[in-house]
Order: structure tokens, then sequence, then C-alpha cells
């Protein structure tokens, strides 16, 4: 038995708890603990509590109860500024007025650092992340992937061990958005640095995430790498909510099956399938999104099957048309039971 302690993680968050003073507990209780040197995203729909437990983190916001440690160090009750975090915020938030050198600057110019000497780590960190060419430029002569670098520059001087990003990527264009997640994973493994990136898309927490931490109601529903929670959702809810799935109510109770592993048939005398009605066919592409009502009596649920553009042109269907649906038993994906809540 390995009897070494653990160790320390980036951030270990310990029956943290929030709860505003007129409303329903934000956080409740939650226990996590983050790898030192991975990227961690915080998953989930609006208000469940992801912006809380960040802020708690920055020291933006207090606790009720419970601990907050950065690499065994309780930070819980320290000044921001006395952590070791430093924040990023939606859509990056430099001052429009200050060139890109005195973004960087600034928080050591509120600490009284003399000019010369901010003015040299500014520029040492704009180097850092290819914009040292452009150190006298403002905010609004530079494109959305230069002002990213600047923010990020911006929040590393203050030499921080943990990065809090949240929701820094929703105010773009889908097209920047999929370019600026792309680097800053990249950014993350050069610096090797704890990022916690609040998110409530799937897609952009799949795309970056060591660990996702999916929430809801103020409580941690799963945590685990992307593919993982994908295909081994915990929950009903993570089901749901990392979408791609169907919940299916059967004999054995509520499982989960991808849409891509349902396979569809005409249906036909004998068949051993569940019978469905086609209601909708939508192009997207690489797959073709099939909406399905089941005919057994189970009503509102709409099952989604997405069949390979290939397989749908050798044999399409059309709303009205009857299917069988079948997957194989080992696709689906069965819920432990729940702890009592
Ligand atoms: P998320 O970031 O996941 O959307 P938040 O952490 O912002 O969620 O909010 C969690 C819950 O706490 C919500 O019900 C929200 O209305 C409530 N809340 C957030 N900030 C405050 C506040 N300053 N005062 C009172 N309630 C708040
Ligand atoms: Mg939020």
């Amino acid at each position: 038995m390995n009897t070494l302690p653990p160790l320390p993680a980036g951030i270990e968050l310990i029956a943290l708890t929030k709860q505003y003073a007129a409303g329903s507990v934000a956080v409740d209780s939650i226990n996590l603990r983050i790898a030192s040197g991975s990227y961690c995203c915080l998953l989930g729909p609006s208000g469940c509590g992801k912006s809380t437990t960040l802020r708690m983190i920055a020291g933006h916001e207090t606790t009720s109860s419970g601990d907050i440690l950065l690499e065994n160090r309780n930070i819980t009750h320290l000044p921001a500024a006395g952590r070791g975090t430093a924040m990023m915020f939606q859509s990056f938030a430099l001052f429009p007025h200050l060139s890109a050198l005195d973004n960087v600057a600034f928080s050591l110019k509120m600490k009284g650092v003399a000019k010369d000497e901010r003015h040299r780590q500014a520029q040492d960190l704009l180097e850092r992340v290819a914009m040292g060419h452009l150190a006298q430029r403002k905010p609004g002569e530079l494109s959305g992937g230069q002002q990213q670098r600047v923010a990020l520059a911006r929040a590393l001087i203050t030499q921080p061990r943990v990065l809090l990003l949240d929701e820094p990527l929703s105010a773009l264009d889908p097209f920047l958005r999929i370019q600026m997640r792309a680097e800053l994973r990249r950014w993350q493994k050069e610096l090797g640095l704890t990022f916690i990136h609040v998110t409530h898309s799937q897609e952009e927490a799949m795309a970056l995430a060591d660990t996702m931490v999916v929430m809801n109601h103020g409580r941690i529903e799963q945590v685990g790498p992307p593919h993982e929670v994908y295909n081994r959702p915990a929950t009903e809810f993570v089901a749901r909510f990392m979408g791609g799935h169907n919940v299916l109510d059967t004999t054995q109770g509520k499982v989960a099956v991808r849409n891509d592993h349902i396979h569809l048939a005409p249906l036909a005398n004998g068949e051993s399938g569940w019978p469905a009605t086609v209601h909708d066919v939508e192009y997207q592409g690489t797959y073709v999104l099939l909406g399905l009502r089941l005919d057994n009596g189970q009503t509102g649920e709409n099952i989604s099957v997405m069949l390979p553009e290939a397989s749908f042109a050798q044999r399409p269907y059309a709303p009205g048309d009857q299917v069988s649906m079948t997957w194989a038993a080992w696709q689906a994906h069965s819920f432990p039971p729940s702890p009592a809540a």
C-alpha cells in the first residue's frame, strides 16, 4: 500500500459553502482537489454556483464555511492580493486608455513599484506571450487574440500559482472563441500553472479541461477527465447536461445511450428493437441528426440519433417513417445509485 502523502493539490476545497444573506445556499459543502499544473473547468448551467466558487477561491467573496487550500496553504481568510491567485475576466477587461505595457504593469503600479522596474517586468511578460513588439498599442488597436495575451500577461505579473478565469471567452464570436481556447490551453501547458476556468459550455470544457467538474444547484455532480464524463455520466443530470445522450427508461432502470450509438432499421414485423417515429431530420454535415418519438407510450421523451452522412445517404429517413431502435448492451450506461441527498 502506498503510504506516501499525496502530492499537494494546486487547489483543495474542503466542505466549501456559501450562503448569501437572504438567499438559499449557492455553494453547498463542496469537496474538490485540483491537481497542481492542470487545466480544470467548472461546468454547469447558469446559477449553479460556478462564479461564486471561483470568487471564493480568488478572495473576492467571503466563505460561509469550509476551507480553501492552495498547495497545502490555507488561504481561506487571506486578502485577494496575498493568495497566489490571479483572475482573468470576461472579454479581458483591459483599460482602454492605457497601452498594453501599462495595462500589464498596472497592479505593480498599485503596489508602488517604481516605473522603470514595473515597465521592465511588464515588457518581459509581454515578450513571453509574443506581444513585446506591440507593447505601446492600446487595446482598441489590438486584435481579440492579442488582447487575450495582454490580459494573460496582466494576470501573470503578480506571479500567481493559480489562474482563475470566469467565462473568459463567452463574449467572443464563435470563430475567435475556438481560436482563443486553443491558445489558452497552449499557454497553460507552457506556463505549467493551475488554471481554473468557469464555463457553461460543455464543448468548451471538453476542449480545454484535464479535469471537468460538473456542478448543479451548488453541488458537484461529477469530476473526471472529459472522455470519462462524456462516456460515463454519473447521473441523469450529467447525461442530459453534457448532451449527445438519450436517457431511456428501460426495464433495468434509466440508462444513458449516446446518440451515435443507437442503430436504426425500418420497422418490420418481428423486430426486437424499440419502435419509434421520425419527426425531424436535420443535416449537419458529417452527421444527420434525427429527432424521434417513441411509439411505446413513453411520452415526453425526445430521442436524438446521429447517423453518419454516408449511412444516411445509403438509407435515408423522412419525417413520419417508422423505425426500430437498437443499441449494444455495453453502450447503455446505468447510473450508480445517488448518495442520499
Ligand atoms: P453561476 O456562475 O454558476 O451562473 P453564481 O455563482 O453566479 O452562478 O450564482 C449562484 C447562485 O447564487 C445563484 O442562485 C445566484 O442568484 C446567487 N448569487 C450570486 N451572487 C449573489 C449575490 N451577490 N447575492 C445574492 N445571491 C447571489
Ligand atoms: Mg457565473
